[in-house]
């Protein structure tokens, strides 16, 4: 059975191992690779742009030519012309006719002589010829990406409405698919290797090695280290993964491998009937329930969460007060910068931190066999009910919620399982058992029906709004389809009319 792929970059840093002679050596040649590759990119979209450009240039002036000669054939037809005058305008178009035909053999001959410079060989030679330094196995990927690029653009070039664009110095150095191997056996080029517990990549043409910096992060006690790039690498190496073209890319003083891989779509053994909820709240940073009403788990804790936030908070403090209170200079750019780390840093734990949750939500949706993930619609309107705490922060802050739904999105796409938004109208207010309107006191939830189950019974308020949206069949697409919104405008429109 063909299963489909999808595909997926991994961008891993990589360090060069040896001493610091050979690393040197190994930056001071990947920098010259680079640099050319940025030089020859730009050089063959020029080159492109000339022989694309001369040959409409040539349409063009045929196109005038060819109206000047209409012109005199209408202006033949004219009864009133006598003989003299009828035979001056057929001597015009005679002219014009040869002057057509003349354009045309020229044209032809100079576009022999460049217009193979529209040919992928051409292209090749030369950045071969011009740029011998770059690796035979960038070469061929680099003529393609920049056709690529020059066919995209030429459309709107052509009419005027741009110009040709340059590469960036910071341009990828292209690896060919075919070069690289996930052993040392073969004759291939770039090899993936692991040497105990290290991950290398190799590098034949610079006899360079490098260590895959797979990363362990700090705050691996709360959420659980993150393996995924680790993951990724042992699938490459056991054939699981297939590895397409990537590249190397240079960024100040790191270098990253964009490892682009193939990667199967499961087949999941989902259940059309069954889907989970996703409860995002204040308390506990996500609930997921499933829709059969018994299987329902929450995902981190509030008080880890609120610690690290607090920690950062703190850091992020003194480091403003002691800038305040330094005039400028080395010291001020100093701590400018160390603010501008923290902020990174912060950033780098939240997406940490989201990453983790969506990979435990998709676990839980294979778990419980569901064909969907069903999260509520959060648009930023109104108040969202349980989402938001007494001073009306999210948890995760508002955007890192928009980053968390679209990490559930791109994983679920790989095992088939469909997400999609419901209305959040009353999901923390219901009960999940009747249907019927309850109320919350702090964490809990009291049914108020007494032909219900669970009337007067304490639920935990973050299962019941997760069971809610599990069982919700409100899909909304957006904020203006959400009830909350609906009466918000009401309410508007009714102040108004007072
Ligand atoms: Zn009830």
């Amino acid at each position: 059975m063909q299963l489909n792929t999808i595909t997926l970059t991994v961008k891993l840093q990589i360090r060069p191992l040896g001493d610091k002679e050979a690393q040197n050596e190994v930056w001071r040649n990947l920098r010259n690779i680079n640099r050319d590759v940025f030089k020859a990119a730009n050089l063959l979209m020029s080159h492109l742009h000339f022989v694309e450009a001369f040959e409409h240039q040539f349409m063009q002036t045929d196109r005038i030519l060819e109206k000047e000669m209409l012109d005199r054939e209408n202006k033949k037809k004219n009864k009133k012309l006598n003989a003299q005058q009828i035979e001056t305008i057929a001597q015009e178009i005679a002219e014009i006719k040869q002057k057509r035909k003349e354009l045309k053999i020229e044209v032809a001959e100079k576009v022999k002589i460049f217009y193979n410079g529209k040919n992928e060989s051409f292209a090749y030679n030369f950045i071969r010829h011009e740029y011998p330094q770059i690796p035979s196995y960038s070469v061929s990927i680099l003529v393609k990406t920049v056709q690529n690029k020059f066919k995209e653009e030429w459309k709107e070039v052509k009419k005027g409405e741009k110009s040709i664009s340059n590469f960036k110095k910071t341009i990828p150095i292209p690896i060919d698919d075919k070069q690289i191997a996930n052993t040392d056996k073969g004759k291939k080029l770039c090899y993936i290797k692991k040497e105990g517990e290290k991950f290398v990549w190799e590098l034949n043409s610079l006899e360079a090695k490098f260590e895959i910096v797979t990363g362990k992060y700090k705050q691996s006690k709360y959420m659980g280290e993150d393996k995924n790039k680790r993951t990724t690498l042992e699938r490459v190496m056991n054939f699981e993964y297939k590895v397409a073209d990537s590249s190397l890319k240079i960024e100040e003083n790191k270098i990253f491998l964009l490892l682009v891989c193939k990667i199967p779509q499961q087949q999941a053994t989902s259940l059309p009937n069954v889907s989970i909820g996703v409860d995002l709240g204040i308390r506990t940073p996500a609930c997921i329930a499933c829709n059969d009403g018994l299987r329902v788990i929450s995902l981190g804790s509030k008080q880890d969460f609120l610690a690290i936030r607090q920690r950062f908070y703190e850091h992020r403090k003194r480091l403003q007060k002691s800038l305040a209170m330094t005039k400028g200079g080395k010291g001020r750019e100093k701590k400018l910068k160390a603010l501008e780390k923290l902020r990174k840093a912060e950033r780098n734990w939240v997406r940490t931190y989201n990453h983790t949750l969506s990979k435990k939500i998709i676990h839980f949706a294979i778990q419980c066999r569901a064909s969907r993930i069903q999260i509520e619609l959060l648009e930023g309107f109104g108040r969202n009910e349980n989402k938001v705490d007494e001073k009306g922060n999210y948890l995760l802050g508002k955007w890192s919620y928009y980053e968390l739904q679209n990490m559930i999105k791109q994983k679920a796409e790989q095992y088939k399982l469909v997400v999609t938004t419901i209305d959040p109208y009353h999901t923390s207010k219901t009960c999940h058992v009747c249907g019927e309107l309850g109320y919350r006191k702090g964490a809990d939830f009291f049914c108020q029906n007494e032909r219900c189950k669970e009337y007067q019974k304490r639920q935990n308020a973050d299962h019941n709004a997760a069971f809610n949206i599990a069982k919700s069949t409100t899909f909304v697409a957006k904020k203006e389809d959400c009830t909350y919104f609906k009466l918000e405008q009401e309410k508007k429109s009714k102040k108004e009319e007072e």
